[in-house]
Parts: C-alpha cells; sequence; structure tokens
C-alpha cells in the first residue's frame, strides 16, 4: 500500500474518539428540516474545524428566490439558508475534487424514540443489528447521526488525516456543508452551482449506504392539488358542493394512472442494480411512480367541506420534464372533470428535483469501485435508487462524473426513530474518502 494511504489510515483509525464527540456536537444541533434552523450554528462549527486544516472557508446563504422555489411557504421553512464551502488548496489548480454532505436531518418523529434523538448518546452496542466493520469503536444516536452528520464527521476527519500526515495535492479540493437535501437542495447544493460558487472536475456525494456506489436515482415533483366547493349545513348537503368528495373522484382516477400507466413507463440502467425489494417484485428498471401523500379538508362533519387540499409527490424516469409531467397530471384531472363538470381546483408545484444516471464504466467511476473495493475488503455493487440526493447537482449543473456513498448500514434506522451510526463505518468512510483525495490529487 501506498505510504500515504498507510499512514492516513492510522491517523484515522486512532482518532475514533475524536470523530465521537465531533459528531456528538453535530447531531445536538437541531438541524432538522422543515423548518431548517440552526444552520448558521452548524455552519460555524465546521468552519472552526475546516480552519483548523488551513482551509480558506466561506458561508454562503442561499437567496429569497432559492427559498421561494424550494416551497419555503408551504413547506413552513425558518431561518437563513447557510451553506458552508471549505478549500484546500493544492499546487495546482486542476483537477478539482467536490465532496458533498448535507447539513440537514430528516424531521424527528414525535413517537417512537427510545433514546434523545438530540442527545448524541454513545453505546458499546447497538439492539437493532450490528456493523460489519464492528471493530469495538460503538454506535452514536440520534436524528441525523448516520444521515448525514455521519458522512461529514468522515469527511472531516478524512481531510484532517490528511493534513496531520502532511499529504501534499497537486489539485484543489473543496468540501462542502449544504443545506435544504431532504426537501431538494434548492437552496443547498442547487444554490452553490447555479451561482457558480462550486465548480469542479469529479465529485463525491456523500449520503446513503456505505456498502453501494450510488450512481442513479429519479426525479421527483412535488405537486400541491386543492379543489373547491361550496359550504353548506352539512344535514343539507344537497345543497353544498363537497369539495372531498371532488377530490376523492380525482384519486380514484390517479390511483388508476399511476398502477396502468406510470408503473409501465420503465427506464433500464445498465450495470447498476436497484434495491432488493424492487428487484424481488420484478422492477429492475427506472419507474415513473405517483404517491398522494397527504390530504386535507373539512373542518367537522355538520358542515359541508369548501376546500380539499392533498399533496402528490410524482417519480420521474430520465426522459420527462417537469412540464411534461405537470401537463399530464392535470390532463388526468381534466378526464375526470370532463364527466363531473362541477370540478373546480387547481395544481402548484412545490418544488422539484431532477434525476441523474452516471455511466458505470466512466474512467473515475471504475477507479472509485476499485478503491471503495480495496478500502472495504469487498466488492461493491453500483446501485440505483428511486430516492434522490444532492448529487442531481453535480450532475446536472456541474456536469461532473460523481457518485454517492455514506455511511448507512442496515441497522442505521435513517429517517426514522433511533437512528444511529456505527463508529468504524465512520472510520471506513474516512478511508474511502481519504484515499479518493489521494488517488485523484496527487
Ligand atoms: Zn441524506
Amino acid at each position: 500500500m501506498d505510504e500515504r494511504i498507510e499512514s492516513t489510515f492510522s491517523y484515522i483509525d486512532s482518532h475514533r474518539e475524536d470523530t465521537v464527540k465531533y459528531l456528538q456536537k453535530l447531531v445536538r444541533i437541531d438541524t432538522q428540516v422543515p423548518p431548517g434552523l440552526n444552520y448558521d450554528k452548524i455552519c460555524e462549527l465546521m468552519e472552526s474545524k475546516f480552519s483548523e486544516y488551513g482551509c480558506s472557508v466561506s458561508l454562503h446563504e442561499a437567496t429569497e428566490d432559492y427559498l421561494k422555489s424550494s416551497g419555503a411557504d408551504f413547506l413552513r421553512l425558518e431561518g437563513a439558508r447557510c451553506n458552508i464551502v471549505a478549500r484546500y488548496g493544492g499546487l495546482v489548480k486542476h483537477p478539482a475534487l467536490h465532496i458533498s454532505a448535507h447539513i440537514d436531518t430528516a424531521a424527528i418523529q414525535k413517537e417512537g424514540w427510545t433514546v434523545d434523538p438530540l442527545g448524541g448518546l454513545h453505546t458499546k452496542d447497538n439492539k437493532y443489528g450490528r456493523s460489519i466493520y464492528d471493530k469495538g469503536g460503538g454506535y452514536v444516536w440520534g436524528r441525523g447521526s448516520c444521515d448525514d452528520k455521519g458522512s461529514i464527521t468522515a469527511m472531516t476527519y478524512a481531510l484532517e488525516a490528511l493534513h496531520e500526515t502532511g499529504v501534499k495535492l497537486k489539485g484543489s479540493l473543496i468540501l462542502t456543508g449544504n443545506c435544504d437535501e431532504e426537501i431538494g437542495g434548492i437552496a443547498g447544493l442547487g444554490f452553490l452551482f447555479k451561482e457558480g460558487i462550486v465548480k469542479a472536475d469529479y465529485g463525491i456525494q456523500l449520503d446513503g449506504s456505505i456498502n453501494s456506489i450510488g450512481l442513479a436515482a429519479q426525479g421527483r415533483a412535488r405537486f400541491l392539488i386543492r379543489t373547491r366547493g361550496k359550504s353548506y349545513h352539512g344535514q343539507m348537503p344537497i345543497l353544498g358542493v363537497n369539495a372531498i368528495e371532488k377530490m376523492s373522484k380525482i384519486n380514484v382516477a390517479l390511483t388508476d394512472y399511476w398502477k396502468n400507466v406510470l408503473l409501465k413507463r420503465q427506464i433500464p440502467v445498465p450495470g447498476i442494480e436497484l434495491p432488493k425489494e424492487l428487484r424481488s417484485i420484478g422492477i429492475d428498471k427506472l419507474t415513473a411512480m405517483l404517491n398522494i401523500g397527504t390530504i386535507k379538508g373539512g373542518v367537522q362533519g355538520a358542515t359541508v367541506p369548501d376546500l380539499c387540499e392533498e399533496e402528490v409527490l410524482r417519480g420521474m424516469v430520465p426522459g420527462e420534464s417537469f412540464e411534461e409531467v405537470r401537463r399530464e397530471l392535470v390532463s388526468v384531472i381534466e378526464d375526470v372533470k370532463a364527466s363531473d363538470p362541477g370540478i373546480r381546483y387547481d395544481v402548484d408545484l412545490i418544488n422539484a428535483r431532477e434525476g441523474y444516471v452516471v455511466s458505470y464504466d466512466d474512467p473515475y467511476i471504475q477507479k472509485a469501485k476499485r478503491i471503495v473495493g480495496e478500502v472495504l475488503g469487498r466488492e461493491v455493487p453500483f446501485t440505483g435508487s428511486l430516492a434522490s440526493t444532492d448529487m442531481n447537482y453535480q450532475v446536472n449543473e456541474g456536469k461532473m462524473p460523481c457518485f454517492s456513498i455514506g455511511v448507512g448500514e442496515p441497522f442505521s434506522n435513517v429517517h426514522k426513530p433511533d437512528e444511529s451510526v456505527s463508529v468504524d463505518a465512520i472510520a471506513q468512510g474516512a478511508k474511502i474518502i481519504a484515499s479518493m483525495i489521494i488517488h485523484i490529487l496527487s
């Protein structure tokens, strides 16, 4: 093994205690979104760490326009949309490698937690399973401990190891902590790319599982559908127009549409595996989907509701545009209206994010597969997901080859109560990152 890699690896192995302390600090800052408060606080913590390594660090707050297209009003977003960019200069500018992790977390459920979701508890064992990398480092608990603050920790200690062991880079390294990933990343990595703040030649998106190399994800558009009726006394519904009944007709049509039309819209992704759960029911291609996610309406049984509102998420396959998807959704509702002209409705886009597919035979991707395999000591598959990450901005806006990998394992309960992460998986993640940096930038 390369001497520099060996010394960074042993630095990482001997600093696991520090990684626990740093991760605990990150978890204790509540950055669940919505609302997405405290991004400024977590950026400050990361800034002081990156500055210690001699990075030039800058904070970038997304403007009102970006907040608007994030669906800020509907999602009730609050607080500054802060993002952090740390640059670790090499002798020359290129190649530039951009590594991204998100600073926000999924929302914290009120029920189901057996540990404090913002406590950062450190235990030796884990009742939900054991990491295959477990060497006694234990587990850290809390919302975001794995997704994605465990990744932030891995990225931070990878850089610390390179810095402390004196590895010299030839190209430049850009690390970002970007906000709002869980709601589409528009004011986060989207903002950093669209404003030209981040530009690079290669990318890594730190998110998801440590046991796979993510290359593809579907796009998605979130719509708000409203039906309007006429309020009346509930014992004389014949004199009112029931907005919930109108929405029910629309929902029957939407259900038929996704099961009979969208599920047949499939795009093959050669060389890339979809998750086991999907393959086991025969879905091995990117497949269009639709989910009726929420429904709200009415005030009481004795009143005819005059408004019904619901959120629909449309999973998009490559080749579908937001405009087409919206037009098709409206035409499904128009067909319902043709048989019930009394339906009054409107459709608004809450927010949208594009999908991506990276070619598995790209030389950078092949190199990454070899490096990840060497570090983990096992063959790691290329995977695709129906759920997206911030990687769409690196691929579509940044036009760079990129892959995603995180520190998650089957027991990690990502987005669920009792989220946790293995400290040894974080160390493995840090080694993957350090090894990638050394191979690409020196
Ligand atoms: Zn994530």
